[in-house]
């Protein structure tokens, strides 16, 4: 079995959505995963952040705005009378849903989610009504049934793995499935989404659990660049990637890949390929259990990064100081990226701020603690052989004009990670483009 996931780009209009059933004809078995329609989940955002401030006029105009979108794709899409109208129902169904909340006395996160799923309800609904329309038989899955996170916010594998299979059982005859991407129900079977991005990884974590033959994922660029295309101007698409280049690359930003869906995927061994559906015929970027060349490959940063530093004399000769300030940061579930170190300070990276101020005042009874925020981290990654000169070099040359805050070398031998402010993002990945790929 295959799995396909279409980005919002991919069914962006209903002549993308025409062209996705193009791509997707063939005899063998597979689900495929949509996104919301471009723009759809922006715009559903958009409208809780007017709910939230009580804008209803603001609320009430964008969801006309977007409604009007919908309207206009639908008519461009069915030529079936009968199909048009189906067609014309779900999109009334569906917005005067999301009307209903204008009205609605209290909007909060659970509100907000519900209304965040209905992009992804919508474009699988008007997918499968189009193949409908063209004779493809099809069934719709809905993944509220089978996509669920666990108390940690993580998937629950073993749940979605025997709730897909027992959706999949009772079509014995079918080949063509169709879910949501993105949407979830979590530990209390609430509706929740998988964060922004999330179609990739739903599509890498049904991949894993059906042990399909590959997970394709179809975008709007030819593949894995060696750098990223939104900042700088000349990149390349890379041919071959290592699960773990993937994964460092998708995690530090490589706006391509959702940060953790490569992780299900390298955990079943499937591989996953990268592809246009602009230019299905270019070679997009196989990832896998592949031996690539040795040497750095490629470049991604990732912004909203604050570093901490801790600083004490009580460190000096010291042993346990880190596992206290390590407790600190579990004790409050919060992840750390990056770390540099000296005798008499620690250096780390956060993304999440969500606890900051109570890790803070906790580390402030043992240490000064300085916190920057507005940092970017600066991911190298490719096969870096640690008993290799010249990589060190190269780099900091690259960083010769722009101020450097951390940098970590040596920790993997597929990333070397420098933290710089946001600031200088832009020249830093330019310069690195030079300096590294001969741009
Ligand atoms: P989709 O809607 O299909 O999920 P995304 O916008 O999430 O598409 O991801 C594709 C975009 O990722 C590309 O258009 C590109 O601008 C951006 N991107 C960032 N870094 C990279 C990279 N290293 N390689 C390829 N694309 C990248
Ligand atoms: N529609 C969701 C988003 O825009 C999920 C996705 O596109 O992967 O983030
Ligand atoms: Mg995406």
């Amino acid at each position: 079995m295959l799995i396909l996931k279409f980005g919002g780009t991919s069914v962006g209009s209903a002549e993308r959505i025409k062209n996705l059933a193009e791509l997707t004809k063939g005899q063998e078995s597979k689900i495929v995963v949509l996104s919301a329609m471009s723009g759809t989940t922006n715009a559903l955002v958009d409208i809780s952040r007017a709910l939230y401030e009580k804008n209803t006029k603001k609320a009430e105009e964008l969801i006309d705005s977007l409604e009007n979108k919908y309207k206009k794709e639908i008519n461009d899409l069915y030529k079936n009378e009968a199909i048009l109208q189906k067609g014309k129902e779900l999109i009334d169904f569906h917005f005067q849903y999301i009307r209903s909340f204008v009205k609605f006395p209290v909007f909060t996160s659970k509100e907000e989610k519900i209304l965040l799923i209905q992009g992804e309800l919508l474009s699988t609904a008007m997918f499968h009504y189009y193949l409908n329309e063209t004779g493809e038989k099809s069934v719709l899955l809905p993944a509220l049934d089978f996509m669920k996170t666990n108390e940690d916010n993580e998937p629950d594998l073993p749940y979605i793995e025997e709730r897909i299979k027992e959706e999949l059982h009772k079509y014995p005859d079918a080949t063509f499935f169709i879910t949501q991407g993105y949407i979830c129900r979590n530990a209390q079977g609430d509706i929740d989404n998988l964060q922004r991005g999330g179609s990739d990884y739903t599509a890498c974590i049904l991949g894993a659990v059906i042990d399909a033959r590959e997970i394709q994922i179809w975008t709007d660029i030819d593949g894995m660049h060696n750098n990223d295309p939104r900042f700088v101007d000349k990149t390349h698409p890379i041919d071959e990637l290592s699960f773990d280049e993937a994964a460092e690359l998708a995690y530090f930003g490589a706006k391509i890949l959702h940060p953790t869906c490569i992780l299900p995927a390298q955990k079943r061994g499937i591989p996953v390929a990268l592809k246009n559906t602009m230019q299905p015929e270019a070679k997009g970027t196989l990832i896998g259990n592949i031996k690539t060349p040795d040497g750095i490959r490629a470049v991604a940063a990732k912004d909203g990064i604050y570093t901490v530093t801790v600083r004490s004399g009580r460190m000096l000769l010291a042993y346990g100081f880190l596992k206290t300030i390590f407790d600190i940061f579990e004790k409050y579930k919060t992840s750390i990226d990056v770390i540099t170190t000296s005798e008499v300070a620690v250096s780390l990276t956060i993304d999440n701020p969500d606890n900051l101020d109570a890790i803070v005042a906790e580390l402030e009874e043992i240490a000064n603690v300085e916190v920057a925020k507005n940092q970017t981290i600066i991911a190298i990654v490719g096969n870096i052989a640690k008993n290799e000169a010249g990589y060190g070099a190269k780099i900091l040359n690259a960083f010769k004009n722009i101020p450097l805050h951390m940098i970590s070398y040596g920790g993997s031998e597929h990333n070397i990670s420098v933290v710089i402010d946001s600031k200088h993002k832009k020249e830093a990945l330019q310069s690195l483009n030079s300096g590294l790929f001969g741009y």
